[in-house]
């Protein structure tokens, strides 16, 4: 197999998911056979979601579900709305959840979905309209057993819940099993809506203790105030961190004493945006990626970390809340400066953790407790860590690589046991 570098990357995140496979591949030696599979998505479905807004017009958006792996069990993934959102990025976005069932060893294969709108033009009835004409679009490939759909950006408990009644609608029946992240009132999970910023938080108290930094005594920067990035400062500041900045779409906040994600929370759901937080100082989004840190944690969206900023960014640890946030080429760069990336596959698997849990206990119609949830969530993730991270010792590669061998293996396992069809 030819040697594989990132030189003549364009930064592109699918590029970038590609390029860690390869490297994956090279360090395991991996068939050239299995390889040609995993970089192409099993299954693509493009579908039109044609809506009446509340003024008469009709609308027509694009909407999305990849399939990348079936090889370990039904697919998993989330679900986006977003303006810029693309095939090639939901793509990239299925394969990392291939990945990230594999690190955490949890009985799914990857998948991802999507609708090019922006929810924030659409009135809440809109929203719901697009969300129902969407599932039953793509109902002919999910189901509890072929494809669980889950929140992401953009998407919460409520949509989940009309991707549930739609499906049931569609099927006669009730079928709590087809999506994850539900409310708990119809088969949600105890402790979903906080597993992946906790997931974050426990990666990171893992690396500060081999890293030997004092989680007490350390600051922290978060981007991105919603579900991932709010819950990570929270986490975070309970274990005496202390958050000098966070940000969301609009910009972020900076307070050297550190501040409180609660009370920043409850001005954002006043204010719309946590700038202008009484005590802290207004800065840029690109201003929090540079912050004078110990930790950072990039909770928004991918992309965000590239050539050009790498270089000064001054953390020493970074837990990739988001999916994707660091280019490939702004990877080699912090690997170069020894700053320590949790990647993504391993740092944001919290989600997906639960939302195995959540599915389980639907199947069973038996459900657990917070506590219950909460342990068997930081025994999952901690085990993930350790093995990553002798991988890591033991060939001398960087955490990132070190989780996509460990993914790679386990997918290529169960292909080499499964055969090749027919
Ligand atoms: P969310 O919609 O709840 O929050 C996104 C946050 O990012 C918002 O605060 C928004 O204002 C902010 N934001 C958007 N654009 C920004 C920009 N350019 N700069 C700074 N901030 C910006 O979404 P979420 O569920 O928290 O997801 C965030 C990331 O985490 C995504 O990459 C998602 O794929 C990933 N992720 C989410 C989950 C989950 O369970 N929700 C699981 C795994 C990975």
């Amino acid at each position: 197999m030819a040697q594989v570098t990132c030189d003549t990357l364009t930064g592109d995140f699918l590029e970038a998911a590609t390029h860690y496979l390869d490297l994956a591949a090279q360090q395991l030696g991996l068939e050239k056979d299995i390889l040609k599979i995993l970089k192409e998505p099993k299954r693509t479905l493009t579908v039109a979601v044609p809506i009446r807004l509340d003024n008469g017009k009709v609308e027509v958006f694009r909407g999305f579900r990849v399939q990348h792996s079936l090889a370990l069990g039904p697919a998993k993934g989330g679900i986006r709305f977003h303006p810029d959102v693309n095939l090639e990025e939901v793509v990239a976005l299925a394969m990392l959840m291939t990945w990230k069932c594999a690190v955490v060893d949890i009985p799914f294969g990857g998948a991802k979905g999507a609708v090019i709108c922006n929810p924030k033009e659409l009135t809440d009835a809109e929203l719901e309209r697009v969300t129902r004409r969407y599932i039953s679009e793509i109902s002919i490939i999910i189901g509890p057993e072929k494809d669980i759909p889950a929140p992401d950006v953009n998407t919460n408990p409520q949509v989940m819940a009309w991707v549930m009644d739609t499906f049931s609608m569609l099927s006669g029946f009730s079928v709590p099993s087809v999506v994850t992240g539900k409310p708990l009132e119809i088969g949600g999970s105890l402790g979903r809506s906080e597993a992946t910023g906790r997931g974050v938080v426990f990666t990171i108290e893992d690396a500060c203790a081999r890293l030997k930094i004092n989680l007490a005594a350390a600051t922290a920067a978060v981007q991105g105030f919603g579900n991932v990035g709010y819950v990570s400062a929270k986490s975070l500041h309970d274990l005496g961190c202390r958050v000098v900045a966070v940000s969301d779409s609009r910009g972020g906040i900076y307070c050297e004493q550190g501040l409180n994600p609660e009370e920043v929370l409850a001005f954002k759901n006043k204010t719309g945006s946590v700038q202008d937080f009484p005590d802290a100082r207004n800065i840029s989004n690109e201003d929090l990626l540079l912050t004078e840190c110990d930790i950072l944690v990039p909770a928004a969206l991918e992309n965000q970390i590239t050539a050009k900023n790498a270089p000064s960014v001054k953390a020493r640890l970074i837990a990739e809340g988001a999916n994707g946030p660091i280019t490939a080429q702004a990877d080699r760069i912090l690997n170069e400066r020894a700053i320590t990336v949790i990647p993504d596959i391993l740092a944001n698997a919290g989600g997906v953790v639960v939302s195995y849990f959540e599915w389980v206990q639907g199947l069973q119609h038996f459900f657990w407790s917070g506590d219950e949830v909460n342990r068997q969530l930081r025994r999952r993730i901690i085990e993930s860590f350790r093995r990553v991270w002798a991988i890591k010792e033991e060939h001398g590669v960087s955490l990132r690589l070190a989780a996509y061998m460990l993914a790679l293996e386990k997918v290529a396992t169960a292909m080499r046991l499964r055969g090749l069809y027919p």
